[in-house]
């Protein structure tokens, strides 16, 4: 079996591949070892999406993918595609005239950088808006447009668009190696068969940086367990509610269902990527302990739940130092590419990170202007990499 490019992983990161590999021309083989896409890291995704991040390259990328979500019929010219969006809203609310200080620098930044609908709030604003917030809160930034979708969904569309334009995707098809001739890519071998191709997209989540490390690439990425909680509908959960954050601890919630998802940080060593994540059965007690700090009614629900009501979920966040995707080509293999590391914003981030990536294959994105290059990281002070931002 003969294309322009092979990808290896079907997970939303992969299937967005797929999509803007064929709109940019390349006939797309996409090989996923499990017996449907998106099972792994996506489906264990809060699945919200958000502009409102720090730095411009962020900004940027996603601004891009929530216009796409935004207008995902069109785009995909699929009269039917259906994601599940939900734009309810980011909220990162604090009890800290400190941290409220930063939020209106970042504020300040980001209209700078043209995303003029972020709002920054004081508390009494913040609790008109949303008055479930206690009075302990002194500010919050806020911006509409923000919120969910659902991953599985959007993982589906695009494969589907991708399928109707000419690609091929192959379930329970693992890939063992790559091909290479010379420097550069011929194919790959799997457990059905050789395909072959030019170019392949490692699109393997969990699994980029080892499959990569064995043809001496090392991506800078550590893999972190993340968990969330599902709470089943609950007549005091405001199912009108963003995603409310508490920017002072990073707990957060959203509504989901007329119930709700949570999730807070946790401190975990780096792990190895595994098929199946373990989540902790204490996980969401920790979660409702948290997210009652600047929500309180949270403390009325946690005390009228039962265990049949709660459902936990873990999955692998793929870090990278900065917390920004790698999309990339092999310094000495030619056609190799490298899509993954998107730190807990692949789902967010995945269409405006295909865009470039296919941009970046057909040469129409420079090397020198790829903001999410693996040159970045040779400029970060030394030390940088192994302490990782978390
Ligand atoms: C708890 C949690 C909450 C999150 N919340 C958010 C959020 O709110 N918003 C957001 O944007 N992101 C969120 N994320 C992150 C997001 O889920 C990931 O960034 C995204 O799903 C990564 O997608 P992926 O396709 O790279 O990886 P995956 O979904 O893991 O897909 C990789 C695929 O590659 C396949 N594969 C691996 N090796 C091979 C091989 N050798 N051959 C064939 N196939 C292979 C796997 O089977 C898998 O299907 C969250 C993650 C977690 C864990």
């Amino acid at each position: 079996m003969t294309s322009d490019v092979i990808i290896i992983g079907g997970g939303i990161v992969g299937a967005a591949s797929a999509f803007f590999c064929t709109q940019a021309g390349l006939r797309v083989t996409l090989l996923e070892k499990r017996e449907a896409l998106g099972l792994l890291t996506t489906s264990a995704s809060l699945a919200a999406f958000r502009a409102q991040f720090g730095e411009a390259e962020n900004i940027a990328m996603m601004r891009e993918s929530i216009s796409f979500f935004e207008n995902v019929r069109e785009r995909t010219k699929l009269d039917d595609a259906e994601i599940g969006m939900v734009q309810q809203g980011y909220l990162f609310g604090t009890t800290n005239p400190a941290v409220l200080a930063r939020m209106k620098q970042r504020v300040e930044f980001q209209h700078a950088h043209g995303l003029d609908d972020v709002e920054l709030w004081d508390g009494d604003e913040t609790r008109k808006h949303f008055p479930f917030l206690n009075s302990d809160v002194v500010g919050a930034t806020y911006r509409a447009k923000d919120g969910w979708l659902s991953p599985n969904d959007l993982t589906n569309v695009y494969a589907r668009a991708a399928v109707r334009d000419g690609a091929q995707v192959f379930y329970e098809t693992f890939v063992e190696e790559i091909l290479i001739q010379g420097d550069a890519v011929r194919g790959v071998r799997t457990n059905r068969g050789e395909f072959h191709a030019p170019q392949i997209i490692l699109a393997a989540g969990p699994y980029a940086k080892n499959f990569a490390a064995r043809y001496e690439w090392a991506l800078p990425i550590q893999l972190i367990r993340r968990q969330h909680a599902a709470i089943k509908a609950h007549a005091l959960i405001p199912s009108h509610a963003p995603m409310t954050i508490d920017a002072d601890t990073g707990a957060h919630w959203r509504p989901e269902a007329r119930g709700a998802i949570l999730a807070m940080n946790t401190d975990e060593p780096p792990g190895e990527p595994s098929d199946y994540i373990k989540p902790d059965w204490e996980f969401p007690a920790l979660a409702l302990d948290a997210v009652i700090r600047i929500t309180p009614f949270w403390e009325q629900v946690a005390e009228s739940l039962r265990k049949d009501d709660l459902d936990v979920r873990a999955g692998q966040y793929d870090m990278t130092p900065d917390a920004k995707p790698i999309i990339d080509e092999h310094p000495n293999v030619r056609g190799f590419f490298a899509h993954c590391g998107y730190s807990g914003h692949g789902v967010m981030g995945s269409a405006a990170g295909a865009r470039m990536l296919a941009d970046l294959m057909t040469g129409k994105l420079k090397r020198a202007d790829n903001a999410f290059g693996m040159a970045r990281f040779e400029k970060m002070q030394p030390g940088a990499l192994e302490k990782m931002v978390l």
